[in-house]
């Protein structure tokens, strides 16, 4: 293949790798966003391997590297039909930790492999050597750490590993000085003759192995999600870095967006919970060994309770109604029930919408993606910032499973581990109903005084449970007033 027709081909596929960000941006352009990408991977995937070949591969290469593109997407493809949405942030993890290992693997073979920069004898001393020689510790030492760390977070989502955060005695220390090894053993890495340096490499390759494994170690089970955003921006860091090694851009461009993307998607999402990337990296949260619920204020006064068919005359008798879903809404797995709830609320002229918290639940898009497959429609479904001002204007909040989120403590007490977290300020409705179990506390730990407002009742139980008695009411209700 001329190499010209590769550089465009090249170009296209990251062009359509950018349009395929754009795209996974917003629900409604997602599946076109999908599309993109796999368009771009299957060009760049075909376009390698043409050239690959052309470049005076074997056949038997050209056969392994067919049956691995065509064994590997079966596999792929089968896995995805497979997972539920539920074990997405499991899947992205482990194949996370293939990227990681993929940069590994690169890495020492293209340091056992003589290239020009890089042949045995080659002086030391020049500037494409050093270059090289860098490149591969950097690719290897990210793509280890990405590995391991992968592999343990993909545990603690699966529940094989304990979601409890390890937090060894000295673990800072620990951590600085396997830091510290990494750097160091570059030295004599970077002086000797190669390939004579190897075992220093394989020994850096397994001490960023234990680090990257005790770091996510000491990170707790709820905060996986944003520690496997982290991952996939290493990963595409990783992925660039072998791009360097390998000299092809198209893997340098791709592996810096994907590394800026899960930098800035991992900076939105700590920002929602107010806490600082570094607050989550060096783990401990709620153990009293980083900013954490060390002292609940005390919420206290008053509960009130409503039946499911008080609520339900009072939203047949709503203009507006607001649902909030959270985690309580997924354990419960409700959003079936909420979206028939809404179909019932809508056929009576009532204006229905939901809000949606940008860390609600344990993902990223958590709330998002189970009410699109509930078939909710996407119009009704409202960002935070820009549904925040109706509440005044708002008949009945129906919050469903949600806790933190809606925690007014978050804007009025200083002295809250969440203060300062932007929050629903759903209390400014004239009714809120909380479905819940009982008066539990949320992910942070905290109290929650909207339990006790005056506008706040709570209809206890399951929330699948409860949602479902609200249909029945609402229903029945609803067709004794047309009778
Ligand atoms: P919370 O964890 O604050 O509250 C969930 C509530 O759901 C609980 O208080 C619980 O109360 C209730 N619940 C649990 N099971 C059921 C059930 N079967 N039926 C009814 N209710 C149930 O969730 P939010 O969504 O409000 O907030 C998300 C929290 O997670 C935030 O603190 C956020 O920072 C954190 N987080 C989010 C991430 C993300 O990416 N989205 C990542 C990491 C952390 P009860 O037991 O009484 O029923």
């Amino acid at each position: 293949m001329n190499v010209n027709i590769q550089i465009i081909a090249y170009l296209l596929a990251g062009v359509l790798f950018i349009r395929s960000l754009g795209g996974l941006s917003k629900q409604e352009t997602a599946r076109s966003g999908n599309i993109f990408g796999m368009a771009g991977m299957t060009l760049a995937g075909v376009v390698t391997a043409i050239a690959w070949t052309q470049r005076g591969a074997g056949s038997t290469a050209t056969g392994i590297l067919g049956g691995a593109i065509l064994g590997g997407s079966l596999i792929g493809a089968v896995l995805a039909k497979r997972v539920e949405m539920t074990g997405m942030p499991e899947l992205v993890a482990i194949l996370h930790s293939f990227v990681g290992l993929a940069a590994v693997l690169v890495g020492i073979s293209s340091y056992v492999t003589p290239t020009v920069a890089h042949a045995p004898g080659a002086d030391p001393a020049s500037i494409e050597h050093t270059v090289h020689l860098v490149e591969v510790w950097v690719g290897v030492a990210v793509g280890a750490i990405t590995f391991t760390g992968s592999i343990i977070a993909f545990g603690k989502l699966r529940g094989s590993i304990s979601g409890k955060p390890l937090l060894l005695p000295g673990r800072h220390a620990i951590n600085a000085l396997m830091a510290i090894a990494i750097v160091g053993l570059a030295v004599p890495f970077m002086r000797m003759e190669s390939p004579a340096a190897l075992p220093y490499l394989l020994a850096m390759t397994g001490v960023a192995g234990v680090l990257g494994a005790h770091l996510v170690m000491a990170i707790g089970g709820a905060d996986m999600p944003v520690v496997v955003s982290l991952l996939n921006s290493y990963s595409g860091w990783a992925a660039a870095a072998a791009g360097f090694m390998l000299g092809n851009d198209l893997l340098i461009v791709t592996g810096a967006l994907v590394g800026s993307s899960g930098t800035i998607l991992s900076i939105i999402m700590c920002r929602a919970m107010n806490r600082s990337i570094l607050n989550v990296i060096f783990g401990g949260f709620g153990t009293g060994d980083a900013k954490g619920p060390v002292a609940p204020t005390a919420a206290q006064g008053e509960v009130h309770e409503l039946k499911s068919d008080e609520v339900a005359q009072r939203l047949l008798g709503s203009k507006q109604v607001v649902i909030v879903p959270g985690y309580g809404m997924a354990v419960a797995r409700a959003q079936n029930s909420v979206r028939e709830l809404t179909t019932a609320l809508r056929d009576k002229g009532v204006k229905v919408r939901f809000a949606i918290h940008p860390v609600a639940g344990r993902l990223p898009g958590h709330m998002n993606v189970l009410l699109a497959e509930a078939g909710v429609p996407y119009d009704i479904v409202m960002e935070m910032e820009h549904i925040n001002q109706d509440f005044p204007q708002t008949d009945v909040v129906l919050v469903v499973g949600s806790n933190d989120i809606v925690n007014p403590s978050a804007l009025d007490d200083p002295q809250s581990p969440i203060y300062g977290m932007p929050v629903l300020e759903v209390w400014k409705s004239k009714l809120v109903v909380v479905l819940k179990r009982g008066m539990a506390a949320g992910y942070a730990g905290v109290d929650n005084p909207l339990f006790f407002h005056e506008n706040c009742s709570m209809l206890f139980g399951d929330a699948k449970k409860s949602m479902d008695a609200l249909v029945q009411a609402v229903r029945a209700q609803g067709a004794d007033k047309a009778a």
